[in-house]
């Protein structure tokens, strides 16, 4: 018989252009694994929107890939003893770019023969170089050397046939790893999301006609002009290749501001392997003595931020859907994350860890690099002194209808109050007060500014 050879699944939860299956399969037998480890990514464990879908994505896969076995356990012990049953030597695995999968991969690698396949991202990130040779840190730059090298490569078929292995192994049951939240049951306002990889092709498919429109209404929280393809990308249900050639064969040109956001998870990912520990460290290490608020009164606002209770419609509007959905508008979570910032004066990374546990799209470099994009402390990012006013925002970007369905408490309120009701003297019975007005808030942050500035 021919040696078998595992697949380790992670965030590559798909059959189509998934090359380390593609590879196995071509060898021979397949013993395809899903390893659920709360104990390598350390503080990084999955948070529980993510376990959700992780639920619903494994189920997904197990239709369609019924010989998947699943281990709970500590990744390197795992795949030891799955090779030890099974007489495998050899690995193949889609190559990850957090810092607790390139450790483990390091040290499979040194009792195995892993091979590492490219697969979740556009490009390689180490392979995209400036002139000098050096790694790009700004994104227009990088964007314009990444361009020179698309199209990425035409997305593999699925394999049409997987030799499986003529012995039993033992799997866990998806049910017994409780991912599921139960009391309470917080996800019951997750139904729109179908997890999976026909899921993922689903939502690309009812993406496609609005793309052309993309660039005008991206930025409208009211309106359902986004993709909402992010859970289905970092849960790899879909690869970024598969997204980039079928936009591009839709619309041609006009597919190019979609594809730009798409880059933009490439470049995130650029920046963790550059920096592993860009989500948890100022890119800018001046921001290291910033003054960020503690202590009571600082958490307490910090509740009042989580729950949608802060007193800026767009700003409670945006808490409320992550809370009920697992999920918030790009734009919002711009508006949202820099009230928290700027206006309470909050460490980002309070609002990261928020983010991370509450997200069905949380993603360690996606995350982390536009927490510090927004806080102005990273190594590309703008200015701490640009502080995004949240009702202007909102008017600007028309949010009306997303504030009246998100908060209850201001359904009744017409445009232009609904964005700032206090300010035009309407008081909803039940919504709160803002925390802090706009302009006290600006003159803090700013000065705050100063004094880390000048040391
Ligand atoms: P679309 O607008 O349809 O874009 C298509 C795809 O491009 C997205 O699915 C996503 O994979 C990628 N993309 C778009 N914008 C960005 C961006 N700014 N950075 C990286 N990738 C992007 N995105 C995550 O995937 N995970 C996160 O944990 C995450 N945290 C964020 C935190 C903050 C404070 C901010 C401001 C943004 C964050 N983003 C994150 C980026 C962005 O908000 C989401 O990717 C986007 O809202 C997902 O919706 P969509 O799939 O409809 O995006």
């Amino acid at each position: 018989m021919t040696t078998p050879a595992i697949v380790w699944f992670r965030q590559d939860l798909r059959l189509h252009d998934q090359p380390a299956l593609v590879a196995a399969a071509a060898e021979g037998p397949v013993i395809p694994v899903y390893i659920l480890d709360d104990d390598t990514p350390g503080e990084r464990r999955m948070g529980g929107a993510q376990r959700w879908w992780l639920h619903h994505s494994l189920s997904a896969l197990q239709q369609s890939l019924p010989g998947l076995i699943l281990r709970r356990g500590n990744v390197v012990h795992e795949l030891a003893r799955l090779m030890a049953e099974t007489g495998a030597t050899r690995i193949h695995a889609i190559r990850h770019y957090e810092p607790w999968w390139q450790e483990a991969e390091s040290e499979i690698a040194a009792e195995a023969d892993l091979v590492l396949h490219d697969g979740n991202h556009l490009a390689r990130p180490s392979s995209i170089l400036t002139g000098g040779g050096t790694r790009y840190r700004v994104f227009t730059p990088w964007w314009r050397a990444l361009l020179e090298r698309m199209p990425p490569p035409k997305p593999l078929p699925a394999p049409k046939q997987l030799g499986t292995v003529p012995i039993y192994l033992a799997s866990d049951r998806l049910e017994d790893w409780h991912l599921l939240p139960t009391r309470p049951d917080w996800a019951t306002g997750f139904s729109d999301w179908t997890p999976g990889e026909d899921g993922a092709r689903a939502a690309l498919r009812a993406f496609l006609p609005k793309l052309r429109d993309y660039d005008g209404t991206r930025n409208l929280p009211s309106q359902d002009g986004v993709s909402r393809l992010s859970p289905h990308l970092h849960f790899g249900e879909i690869s970024p290749a598969t997204i980039w050639h079928i936009a591009a064969k839709e619309a041609g040109k006009a597919a190019e501001p979609f594809l730009r956001e798409v880059g933009w998870r490439d470049y995130a990912t650029n920046l963790i392997d550059q920096f592993p520990d860009y989500p948890q460290a100022n890119g800018k290490p001046a921001y290291d003595r910033f003054r960020w608020r503690s202590g009571a009164d600082a958490d307490a606002d910090f509740a009042a931020w989580t729950k949608g209770r802060t007193g800026y419609p767009i700003v409670d509007a945006g808490m409320r859907e992550l809370w009920a959905t697992g999920f918030m508008h790009n734009r919002v979570r711009m508006i949202a994350a820099s009230f928290l910032i700027k206006h309470l004066l909050i460490d980002w990374r309070r609002g990261e860890r928020w983010f991370w546990d509450t997200l069905v799209d949380a993603d360690y470099g996606a995350n982390g690099s536009n927490w510090q994009w927004v806080a102005g402390t990273g190594v590309d990012a703008p200015m701490f002194s640009r502080i995004m006013a949240p009702l202007s925002q909102s008017e600007k970007f028309d949010a009306g209808d997303y504030v009246r369905r998100w908060v209850p408490e201001l359904a009744s309120i017409s445009d232009p109050y609904v964005h700032d009701p206090e300010e035009f003297g309407v008081r909803p019975v039940a919504y709160p007060p803002k925390l802090i007005g706009h302009r006290e808030a600006r003159e803090r942050a700013l000065e705050a500014m100063r004094e880390t500035r000048d040391g």
